[in-house]
């Protein structure tokens, strides 16, 4: 039962370990940070923030449900992320704060 739910990912940093796909990550030096994949990410998972300048993908909230993908990326710039790391401490600070989803 762990990280079933959005709310016990954030908690236990944890991804779910039924997801079969892969997370996705941004290539920041090719995002444009229009912002367009972080109104598309479904709110059960609510994977992607600001993050200072940059548009970042939290990897163990991400299912890989590619709805951020083209055409919602202008740009094509998300990309799988099969040797994902976790997710640094400061990337946590913010599903608890600013809470788009
Ligand atoms: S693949 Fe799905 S869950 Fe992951 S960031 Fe994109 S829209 Fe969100
Ligand atoms: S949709 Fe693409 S270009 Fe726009 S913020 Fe997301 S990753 Fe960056």
């Amino acid at each position: 039962m762990a990280a079933s739910t959005r709310a016990e990912r954030i908690e236990s940093r944890e991804r779910n370990p039924k997801w079969r796909n892969v997370p996705l990550r941004i290539e920041m030096s090719e995002c444009i940070n229009c912002d367009a994949c972080l109104r598309h990410c479904p709110p059960q998972f609510g994977a992607i923030f600001n993050h200072s300048i940059d548009v970042i993908i939290i990897p163990e909230l991400c299912s890989g449900c590619d709805k951020c993908l083209p055409p919602v990326c202008p740009v094509d710039c998300i990309y799988p992320d099969p040797d994902w790391k976790p997710a640094p401490d400061d990337w946590w600070q913010e599903p608890t704060t600013a809470d788009v989803y």
